[in-house]
C-alpha cells in the first residue's frame, strides 16, 4: 500500500497557502522517475511544502533549488538543507530565476511542483516570462486542468489556452491522482503532467496569434465567419479554409493547429 500518514501532522496544513500535502508514495516515486535528471543537472522544485518530494530529488545527487512561501516550513526542510539542496523562502512566481541559479552550473534544468491550482496558470506564465532554458517541468494540476491543456481538435476540452500552451510546449501525462493521496484531502482530482519545450517551434508571432486565436474562440458556438467578421479578412480566410475542404461556417474548435496557424499566416500577409 503506497499511501501512509506523514509524520508532521503536528503542523497544521494552511488552507490559505493551498497545503495538500503529498502522502502516497506511489505517486511521489512516479513524479521523481519522471524528473530524469542525472548528478550533473539542476532541479529547481516550486512549493516542496514538508520535503515529501524534495528529500527524493536530493538522491539524484545534482543541485537543488526549492521555493517556498511558508516561512514556517523551515524547521522541517531546514534538515533536508545542504551544499547541494537550497530553500529560498519567497514567493515563487516574484523570483528571478536566472539570478537565483546563476552561480550553479549544470547541464539541464529540470523543474518540479505540486502547488496551489489557484496559481497553475501564474506558474506556467511566469516560467514562460522568464525565458529560461530548460528540459522539462513536471507539475501536479487539477485533473480537468489537465484535459483542457491536452484536449485534441474536437473535443469539448480543446480551446484558446490547448493552442497557447502548444504554441511553447509538448504536454504529456505522467498520471492521474486521487485525492485521497493527499493530505487534507482536497476536493478535486488531479493529474500531474509534464511540460517539454517545444523543438520545432511555429514561424509565427505569438502576441499576434495570440489575439487571433482569442478572437476565432470568442464565442465558442459561433462559427469562424461570426467571430472574425470585421477584425479579418473573410476572404483570405476562406481561401485558408478551402485549402482544406472547408469553409466559413465551421467553428475553431473543430479545427487543428496547423489549419489555425494557416488561417493565421493568410489573413496576416
Ligand atoms: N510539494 C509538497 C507536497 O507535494 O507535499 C507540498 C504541496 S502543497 C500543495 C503546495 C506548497 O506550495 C505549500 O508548501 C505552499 O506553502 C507552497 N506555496 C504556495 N504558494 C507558493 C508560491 N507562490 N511560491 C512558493 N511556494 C508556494
Amino acid at each position: 500500500m503506497g499511501i501512509k500518514p506523514y509524520p508532521n501532522f503536528f503542523m497544521k496544513a494552511k488552507k490559505s497557502l493551498g497545503q495538500n500535502f503529498l502522502i502516497d508514495n506511489n505517486v511521489i516515486n512516479k513524479i521523481i522517475d519522471e524528473v530524469s535528471a542525472c548528478k550533473d543537472d539542476l532541479i529547481i522544485e516550486i512549493g516542496p511544502g514538508r520535503g515529501a518530494l524534495t528529500s527524493k530529488l536530493k538522491n539524484k545527487g545534482c543541485n537543488v533549488i526549492a521555493y517556498e512561501l511558508d516561512n514556517d516550513l523551515s524547521n522541517i526542510l531546514s534538515k533536508l538543507e545542504d551544499n547541494k539542496l537550497r530553500v529560498i523562502y519567497g514567493d515563487f512566481l516574484k523570483s528571478d530565476i536566472k539570478e537565483d541559479i546563476k552561480d550553479i552550473k549544470y547541464n539541464n534544468l529540470y523543474l518540479v511542483g505540486n502547488l496551489p491550482y489557484y496559481i497553475t496558470t501564474p506558474i506556467i506564465e511566469h516560467i514562460i516570462d522568464e525565458n529560461i532554458e530548460f528540459s522539462k517541468f513536471t507539475i501536479m494540476i487539477q485533473k480537468e486542468v489537465a484535459d483542457r491543456f491536452m484536449a485534441e481538435a474536437g473535443t469539448k476540452d480543446y480551446g484558446f489556452i490547448t493552442l497557447v500552451l502548444k504554441y511553447y510546449f509538448n504536454i504529456s501525462k505522467v498520471c492521474d491522482v486521487s485525492k485521497y493521496s493527499f493530505n487534507p484531502v482536497p476536493k478535486v482530482e488531479s493529474s500531474v503532467v509534464s511540460f517539454v519545450p517545444r523543438k520545432d517551434k511555429l514561424d509565427v508571432d505569438a502576441d499576434g496569434y495570440f489575439k487571433f486565436l482569442k478572437n476565432a474562440f470568442r464565442q465558442k458556438r459561433k462559427n469562424l465567419r461570426n467571430n472574425l467578421n470585421g477584425l479579418y479578412d473573410l476572404d483570405m480566410v476562406l481561401q485558408a479554409l478551402n485549402k482544406y475542404g472547408l469553409d466559413l461556417s465551421v467553428r475553431a474548435e473543430s479545427l487543428d493547429e496547423e489549419i489555425l496557424v494557416n488561417i493565421y499566416k493568410s489573413v496576416t500577409q
